[in-house]
């Protein structure tokens, strides 16, 4: 059976402080957020009986927080908001989350690779960039300027994109299912784009609200960090598109970015094949012993500002490490402790 193309069948968007209807009960908000690139993140508000479901809390920004006070006092129809989700620990997703779960004195909803995470990172904030920070992006080869920047960048900028990060939490895993109003939703949990993101699945009606882990127009950034220098976070990302490839084809998807939309398979089948082309590409290009930075220009043919430099090198290392994983590409570290990549095999066949 042909993959249903990619449509938005809602044929609208929410202005600022509005909410649009999807289905009876469940409503999409949108937010402006300071992030190039994205402009504007998708939250949803799922009725219950006796108050509201927030998926997402967007940014930590006075614009939005004066936007939530708009929705909060016409859209909600007296009843309060029992109950915030978040999809994972991102800023946009998780920004707000102190504010909103003081402002309603509700619990956070999140799993607990999500929670711990982000509760992590906001309190090992620090004005000084830690040196194992710098270590890797020295060992992935960045250059002394570069490495300048990452010392003057300090490390809080996390924390300062956040309300406190709430000191307790309620418990959401993969497979349970969370009675919202009329609905279940089912937690599916995606991995490769942040640690255990949580998905929202009701079956009964084939709606999906998805997070960033199916986005339509763009990919989810797929990274490699400091916290866990060896991941291989784009086996995940596959892996996890193989998991919800097993939903109907007809599924309603509700994304965190961009708009509403129908076509799910065709947009993880096209996943599968960006990535794939671009590991093809870096096993064509590491011939010789070549570091993430050498790699850039193999990834990426437009020219890279320099926040999308972290973001574009985060993304390269994580398709080395897939490859490294699969046994093709080798790991070595060169005399001058910068990690090179090359294809599994050549370096012996250089020598003999
Ligand atoms: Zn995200």
């Amino acid at each position: 059976m042909k993959n249903q193309e990619i449509e938005y069948p809602l044929g609208a968007r929410p202005g600022d402080g509005e909410m649009l209807k999807i289905r009876d009960g469940l409503y999409w908000v949108r937010m402006p957020i300071p992030i190039e690139g994205l402009d504007y993140i998708n939250l949803y508000l799922i009725e219950d009986d006796d108050g509201w479901t927030i998926v997402d809390s967007g940014f930590k920004s006075e614009k939005i927080t004066e936007l939530w006070e708009i929705i909060f006092k016409k859209f909600l129809k007296g009843k309060p908001v029992t109950r915030l989700i978040c999809t994972h620990f991102h800023p946009d997703h998780m920004g707000l989350a102190g504010w909103v779960t003081n402002r309603w004195n509700i619990p956070l909803t999140m799993t607990f690779g999500e929670w711990t995470f982000g509760r992590m990172l906001y309190l090992e904030a620090s004005e000084k960039t830690p040196d194992f920070v710098v270590d890797f992006y020295a060992s992935i080869g960045f250059s002394e300027k570069m490495l300048d920047k990452v010392r003057a960048r300090g490390f809080n900028h996390f924390e300062r994109a956040m309300t406190p990060v709430p000191m307790g939490f309620s418990r959401i895993a993969d497979g349970d299912v969370i009675r919202i109003g009329k609905r279940d939703w089912q937690v599916i949990v995606g991995t490769g784009h942040a640690p255990e993101h949580a998905c929202l699945y009701a079956a009964e009606e084939g709606i999906m609200i998805s997070g960033d882990q199916v986005l339509p127009r763009i990919t989810p950034h797929i990274g490699v960090y400091p916290a866990e220098p060896l991941a291989n976070p784009l086996k995940q990302f596959m892996q996890s598109i193989d998991k919800l490839s097993k939903l109907p084809r007809d599924t309603l998807v509700l994304p965190a970015h961009n708009d509403v939309f129908t076509g799910l398979h065709n947009q993880l089948d096209y996943y599968k094949s960006h990535h794939t082309d671009r590991l093809k590409k870096l096993l064509e290009a590491c011939d010789s012993p070549k570091s993430a930075i050498d790699l850039l220009p193999v990834l990426f043919d437009r020219e890279l500002t320099e926040s999308d430099v972290r973001l574009a090198i985060s993304e390269g290392l994580a398709h080395c490490h897939y490859l490294v994983e699969e046994g093709d590409l080798d790991r070595i570290c060169g005399e001058d402790g910068v990690w090179k990549f090359q294809r599994h095999g050549a370096r012996h066949r250089a020598v003999a």
